[in-house]
């Protein structure tokens, strides 16, 4: 029997922020306690906030923003979580990690990292990927459509250069191969050990912006 388990972190005021991201503003617009006949709000989330989706128009003018993307290109039926343990400022060492099979179309890749996640250091001196190993890992692994890491971002904080490298490289048309979504600031805990069956990634579909904050869910066997 399937069971369903959430990949997504709840945004709240402890939801760690890169760099100078304002941080989320959840205000009440109407309260029944205020006279009120509902209870509504007023959310003001900056569109990388917590477990969100980068599409490429996050990086390519012009590129694919996230409303643009159907069910289809969201639901994962081949995922594969690997362990590829990385600590601080290191380089997530993403070609030493076994991927079993050639059909995978999520790439899950857990760190360890997001056992600081409510420590600065998560926001500062995460783990990231070199654009070179993104470029390996699409060139020989032509059906990954989605690559999720527990990691802020997979831009090193204290590499930056290198972070928009790696993000133009999961982003860049080339032949034979889909841009990557990428899912960034993960839970991963909860799936370590587990039989994948699917992913689906659910993101808040609004038009026009490049990428948005998305429920995460796991199929697990
Ligand atoms: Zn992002």
């Amino acid at each position: 029997m399937s069971r369903y388990v959430l990949l997504s972190y709840t945004i709240d005021d402890r939801t760690p922020l890169y760099g100078n991201t304002p941080a989320p503003i959840v205000s009440s617009y109407s309260s029944i306690s205020e006279g009120s006949s509902s209870n509504t709000y007023i959310i003001k989330i900056h569109n990388h906030t917590g477990t969100h989706v980068d599409a490429p128009g996050h990086f390519i003018a012009g590129g694919r923003t996230i409303s643009e993307y159907d069910l289809r290109d969201l639901v994962f039926h081949n995922p594969v979580m690997v362990e590829c343990p990385a600590g601080e400022d290191e380089r997530i060492p993403l070609k030493d990690a076994s991927f079993g099979k050639e059909s995978i179309d999520c790439l899950l890749v857990r760190t360890g990292f997001a056992r600081y996640r409510h420590e600065e250091i998560y926001s500062t001196h995460n783990p990231w990927f070199a654009s070179e190993d993104i470029s390996w890992l699409r060139k020989n692994y032509p059906s990954i459509r989605c690559l999720g890491v527990d990691s802020l971002t997979i831009s090193g904080f204290q590499n930056r250069d290198e972070g928009r490298k790696a993000h133009k490289a999961a982003f860049i048309d080339i032949i034979g191969a889909e841009p990557l979504l990428l899912i960034e600031d993960i839970n991963l805990a909860p799936i370590s050990g587990q039989r994948l069956k699917k992913i689906l990634v659910l993101p808040l579909m609004i038009k026009g912006i490049d990428s948005a904050p998305c429920s995460v869910i796991a199929e697990v066997k």
